[in-house]
């Protein structure tokens, strides 16, 4: 049956999916794996890959250039749950996509997708860690799914050039600072300004070896509306709905206004002036 899952996945341009028992997945959130509803047996879990090009002129995360990626999986799992839905008629699922009550990236490494690098990512072979993870939790026994006898988690070669690379070196992400609403300290100000990028951070991505041979996304979605280069012009210019499909429209506008704003402004002017 995983055969049929495999190319049901395929059909939407991901090549890897893969199950485990849920026995082999660690659990991080109580609350929201009893809301679920059914006694969890397999997790099917996937890797999308999102990266359609690099860009010599970006300033915000690679990730964030499409429309937002929940978008594409919103649609990807009305369409998933349909087809399993024939394929189990007694089987329940729960989709999830980086809201996941699982440890995802334990999952998928478990499952076979990637290896965990020394950046927290998954590394997958062919898209390297420029994949966005999904599952779908199910009621389905693993032996009707799982094929796989081996769930060892497997680690990058660990050769240091991400964390050497990395501007905060084991201090606050940068990628959490761009999301942090209210207001920045100085020193946050100077952090962002000093990193160019207004929403995320790729440099533990882009300095990994693996990223070299990263290859490109074939899914239309991710390449239909891109802004790699956001300026507070272009957001402004944007009418709600089309901010709302923006993957940093979830910490509103201020807050990616206000980091813009800290990127136009000359280094000198970068003070402790901006709130959200
Ligand atoms: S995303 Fe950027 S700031 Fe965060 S760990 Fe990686 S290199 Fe460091
Ligand atoms: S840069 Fe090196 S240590 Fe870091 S994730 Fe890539 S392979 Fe692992």
């Amino acid at each position: 049956m995983l055969h049929e899952i495999s190319e049901l996945f395929s059909e939407f341009g991901i090549e890897y999916a893969d199950a485990v028992p849920f026995s082999e997945c660690t659990v991080i959130n109580r609350g929201k794996m009893r809301r679920i509803g059914f006694e969890p047996q397999t997790a099917i879990v996937f890797a999308v890959p999102y990266l359609r090009r690099f860009y010599d002129d970006i300033n915000i995360s690679l990730y964030a250039v499409s429309e937002d990626y929940h978008i594409f999986f919103s649609r990807l799992f009305s369409e998933l749950l349909l087809r399993l839905g024939k394929m189990f008629p007694d089987g329940r699922f729960a989709a999830f996509a980086d809201n996941s009550p699982i440890d995802e990236r334990t999952a998928a490494a478990k499952a076979g997708l990637g290896v965990i690098g020394e950046n927290g990512l998954l590394i997958n072979d062919k898209y390297a860690s420029f994949v966005f993870i999904g599952e779908l939790i199910t009621d389905v026994p693993p032996r009707f799914i799982v094929t796989r006898g081996d769930f060892t988690v497997y680690r990058c070669e660990g050769c240091g050039r991400c964390t050497e690379a990395c501007p905060q070196k084991g201090g606050q992400c940068l990628s959490a600072l761009t999301q942090k609403k209210g207001e920045l300290t100085q020193s946050e100000k100077e952090m962002i300004k000093a990193s160019g990028c207004a929403w995320g951070c790729d440099i533990c991505q882009l300095v990994c070896p693996h990223s070299t041979t990263a290859a490109m996304s074939e899914i239309a979605f991710f390449s239909e509306k891109p802004i790699a280069r956001l300026t507070r012009d272009i957001i402004s210019a944007m009418n709600d709905d089309e901010f709302m499909r923006r993957a940093y429209a979830w910490r509103g506008k201020k807050t990616i206004l206000r980091n813009l704003e800290l990127l136009e402004l000359p280094e000198s002017e970068v003070k402790d002036t901006f709130t959200v």
